[in-house]
């Protein structure tokens, strides 16, 4: 019942344990830990991200960058981060003459990732980079471009595959636990508040999509480990509503893998959603919710029997497991899970999705 996260946490355990004998230059840090500066004090970076540093094994926060000199104050103050590591916008590149400083984490609105990830690795520092990665191919390329350039890490926060259900679904629907996988259906979307970046395209990039649909587009792709071929979108926002001046509410698009597999998704700013379905030629695998913060549920239905699946709670959490595994990267000289590439994969589709909804035809990728 458990085999697949037994051999995920002998795996971790297996990690843990190269790295302790792993000589590296974070040796002579305290704790031997990765440092990282915190991009961004919003909501996802204070509330999320930075309370779940003391889980990790291997990063610790070592500097703050904020427009807000009352944020750093306050996180500064919680953190224990001196004056000398809280840095404003317009301070950004002298991270450069920080040697405590390892990392950055990126949390910024969406169009300011590629700014501040390749700034970043012109200082000299390797970038975790949050969803999604920029705002467009040609930004992604830049990014990571700027970083192979610096010899940097590039990661993206794709924190669901740190998740162990997810991780539990690739493995079972990729090694044909219900039978190879025919179609999947996606599902993610919130209503969203009015008045925040979110909304406004400069900032964003675009809407649903951009921020909740990739969720659906990003499992899709790891759940079948394959690249989409084909997309059909279809794009439907009342823009008398105004949440939805510049950015769209709902997308419905389908995805054509190589194998054949066929992926039904759904985006959505006006209602919520978060769950995907992968149905194979012997049953299906379900989660609800699938990539939520905590909560993941599972079920299976196979051999004309429906059951639930659970994993025990794992001493690391998916937002820890993520810090943690830019970390070990960074250690080890090794390449993330989801590098900029990963980023990258998605962005292509999703210019893809929005120009299949704009012509209303479908659209051919990587052809
Ligand atoms: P937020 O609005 O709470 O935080 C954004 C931060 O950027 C704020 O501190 C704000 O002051 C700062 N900022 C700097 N310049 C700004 C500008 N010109 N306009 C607006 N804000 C500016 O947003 P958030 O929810 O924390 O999202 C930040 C990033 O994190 C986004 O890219 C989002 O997609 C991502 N995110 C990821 C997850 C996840 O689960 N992986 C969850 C939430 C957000």
């Amino acid at each position: 019942m458990v085999t697949g996260s037994r051999r995920e946490m002998l795996g971790a355990m297996g990690a843990g344990m190269m790295l302790a004998s792993t000589r590296s230059s974070s040796a002579v840090r305290p704790g031997g830990k990765i440092g990282y500066a915190i991009v961004g004090l919003g909501y996802y970076a204070t509330r999320q991200i930075m309370p779940n540093f003391t889980g990790c094994d291997h990063a610790r926060i070592v500097a703050l960058v904020s427009g807000t000199p009352a944020k750093l104050e306050q996180y500064g103050t919680e953190y224990g981060i001196p004056r000398t590591h809280r840095y404003s916008y317009a301070d950004f590149d002298r991270i450069r003459d920080n040697p405590d400083i390892d990392a950055v984490y990126i949390v910024l609105p969406n169009s300011m990732h590629a700014e501040y990830s390749i700034r970043a690795a012109q200082a000299g520092k390797h970038v975790m980079c949050e969803k999604p990665m920029a705002t467009s191919v040609k930004e992604c390329e830049a990014m990571i471009a700027a970083c192979r350039k610096a010899g940097k890490k590039l990661m993206i926060g794709y924190r669901s595959r740190f998740e162990p259900y997810n991780r539990l679904a690739i493995e079972l629907a990729r090694g044909g636990h219900v039978g190879p996988t025919r179609m999947i259906t996606a599902e993610h979307g919130f209503p969203i508040k009015p008045d925040q970046w979110r909304l406004d395209r400069p900032l964003s990039g675009g809407g649903s999509m951009m921020d909740i649909g990739i969720y659906s587009l990003n499992a899709t792709r790891y759940l079948t480990g394959e690249e989409p071929v084909e997309v059909s979108a279809i794009e439907s926002t009342d823009r008398s509503d105004p949440r939805f001046k510049t950015v769209e509410d709902r997308i419905s698009f389908l995805l054509r893998f190589p194998s054949g597999i066929v992926a039904n998704c759904i985006s959505s700013y006006s209602s919520g959603h978060n769950r995907y379905r992968i149905a194979g030629t012997q049953g299906w695998i379900e989660m609800e919710p699938a990539t939520s913060y905590t909560g993941q549920t599972m079920m299976i239905r196979r051999d004309n029997a429906t059951t639930p699946r659970t994993v025990p709670v794992p001493t690391k959490n998916q937002f820890a497991g993520q810090l943690d595994h830019l970390a070990e990267c960074i250690l080890r000289d090794e390449t993330p899970i989801v590098a900029g590439e990963e980023g990258l994969a998605d962005l292509r589709v999703i210019e893809a999705i929005y120009k299949s909804a704009a012509e209303r035809t479908s659209i051919r990728i990587n052809a």
